[in-house]
């Protein structure tokens, strides 16, 4: 029997709903119980993918290629179920799902509404697959009270009368505001949440609270009260030094034990927390530190570069090392020569992104970065911008370039090094694509497979000569450039199966110049970090030796 938790929020937004639910699913593996981990989404768009990462952060693929809310790494990292298409929902998918069906006839003679053909579409999705897990976690977005967020409310709280008695709880996280005058923590906003929360049926069984510091038996004993939830269910979550202090942390304030409880469970044993002891251990304790340039277009909102950064911490877990990433708006150098601001960094880092906004500043970094024999790991576009300042640079390709940038202008101004992928193969399948198709979902998304050169620097990294990473992008570096470069030293280590797409290049001659087309990123995790992460924080490192 599945058992579902709800997570909501109140109050304000931003709480670290996502967190707490991911590190639940955590402590409840940590008690030997197998979970899933859902979100649904109240916002319009029919997934995060056409969102600015500005306003949403990074967009998460899972490796069945769905482009989803960043919550899902949140879960994937702490929890490693990886996540699935049917994992992420939003308001906009439920109601094309609805439209669609509405157009086809499903419904014949009926009057379409929210109840019960849009809150019904929204149980479809929390009941679908659900592995035969032994709790599923269901992360609601936004704070109750929201306008696009009612039809989820009101589908949890059916869902939870469908299910038999017992077998779904609510969980609930809001804030506890301190006022500085009264010294005191604030319980009003979260009694509010709550009757907000109660006036649309649905009562939580666990409140956990966002606060400065611990939560005086005055304070909880109140919310107890007013909220209507037991004492040892008021669960303090306080600011943390690191996000991977969260399972502990919850564990200590009894999130999963009351969780327990309010299914009836009388847990026997402690969980096994080993795994979160080293992890929190190697953070709170590192041997050295290194600092990281990550040279990007949305390095205002660290939040777009979510994975990387937590890569980072995990390849510095890995070197019992202290990453200190620092974020350098791309366009800054195309104004300024990039060394007067990367010397001194012990690595570069050019990660993903869209249009050709910085890119001139990225492929100014990259050649710093070759010249100097910095450690460079370049992802996706920063591979694209490596292997085009190799053209440029290296092999009189003077003014190579990508079609993204000449499609942007509406005009060919480069020699195209990077084109515009048209057909590709997925599994046994064909896929084709035009350059006017819809923007949303239509990129090379997921994972894909590719064969690493024997003998090649990537294939000692991984240890395997066949590996399998996810991919969300709809250029690629052009084969026929291949023999050229490899002349100059620039080797293509990584191909797809078909030997048609480069996967990864490195630089012979250089300690760590390694570009990849995927997002390693997306499947690290703290207790398992992900090998380019790793060795990359181990070049930079022995960088730092140097200096
Ligand atoms: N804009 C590039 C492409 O579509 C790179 C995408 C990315 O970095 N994820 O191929």
């Amino acid at each position: 029997m599945v058992r579902y938790v709800f997570i909501t929020g109140g109050v304000v937004s931003s709480l670290g709903k996502g967190l707490a639910s991911a590190a639940l699913g955590a402590l409840l593996q940590a008690r030997g119980h197998s979970v899933r981990l859902r979100k649904l989404d109240p916002y319009l768009n029919v997934d995060p993918g056409t969102m600015s990462p500005f306003e949403h952060g990074e967009v998460f693929v899972t490796d069945d290629g769905a482009e989803t809310d960043l919550d899902l790494g949140h879960y994937e990292r702490f929890t490693g179920v990886s996540a699935r298409a049917t994992d992420s929902v939003s308001s906009g998918r439920i109601y094309s799902r609805v439209l669609e069906r509405e157009r086809r006839g499903d419904y014949l003679g009926k009057t379409i509404q929210v109840i019960p053909h849009v809150t019904n579409e929204i149980k479809a999705f929390i009941n679908n697959g659900d592995d035969g897990a032994d709790f599923m976690l269901c992360e609601i977005g936004g704070t109750v009270g929201d306008i696009e967020g009612l039809p989820f409310f009101e589908a949890i709280r059916q869902f939870s009368q469908d299910k038999p008695r017992g077998q779904c709880i609510f969980m609930h996280l809001t804030l506890l505001p301190y006022m500085e005058a009264a010294g005191e923590l604030k319980t009003k906003p979260t009694q509010h949440s709550v009757k907000e929360l109660r006036s649309i049926g649905i009562a939580p069984d666990v409140l956990v609270c966002r606060s400065a510091g611990p939560i005086p038996a005055k304070e909880r004993e109140k919310l107890a009260l007013f909220c209507n939830v037991r004492p040892d269910s008021v669960i303090a979550a306080y600011d943390l030094k690191s996000i991977y202090e969260a399972p502990l942390a919850y564990h200590h304030e009894g999130l999963d034990r009351a969780v327990l409880d309010a299914f009836g469970m009388d847990p026997a044993l402690p969980p096994d927390l080993g795994r979160w002891h080293d992890v929190a251990d190697r953070i709170s304790n590192p041997e050295g530190e290194v600092k990281i340039a990550i040279i990007g277009k949305y390095t205002q909102l660290e939040d777009a570069y979510k994975s990387i950064a937590e890569a980072l911490v995990h390849g510095g877990m890995a070197n019992r090392t202290r990453v200190n990433v620092e974020w350098v708006d791309a366009e800054l150098f195309e104004r300024e020569d990039p060394a007067g601001h990367l010397e001194g960094f012990h690595a570069i880092l050019v990660p993903g992104g869209f249009g050709e906004r910085g890119t001139e500043g990225m492929i100014r970094a990259a050649r710093f970065a070759r010249e100097r024999k910095v450690p460079y790991l370049g992802i996706c576009l920063g591979m694209q911008m490596a292997v085009i300042e190799a053209a440029r640079n290296v092999a009189d390709l003077g003014d190579a370039g990508s079609e993204e940038f000449d499609h942007e202008a509406g005009k060919q101004r480069f020699t195209t090094v990077v084109y515009h992928l048209k057909e590709w193969v997925s599994g046994n399948q064909t896929v084709t694509r035009r350059a006017d198709d819809d923007k949303g979902g239509t990129m090379r998304l997921g994972a894909y497979s590719a064969v690493l050169r024997e003998g090649s620097q990537v294939a000692g990294i991984y240890g395997a000569t066949a590996i399998e990473e996810r991919h969300r992008h709809r250029y690629e570096v052009d084969i026929k450039y291949r023999e050229q470069l490899e002349r100059c030293g620039l080797k293509f280590s990584g191909m797809s199966p078909d030997g048609r797409l480069p996967e990864i290049v490195e630089w012979q001659d250089h300690p760590w110049f390694i570009g990849v087309q995927f997002h390693p990123e997306l499947k690290s995790k703290p207790f398992a970090p992900h090998p380019l992460f790793a060795d990359f924080v181990r070049a930079a490192v022995a960088a730092s030796r140097l200096v």
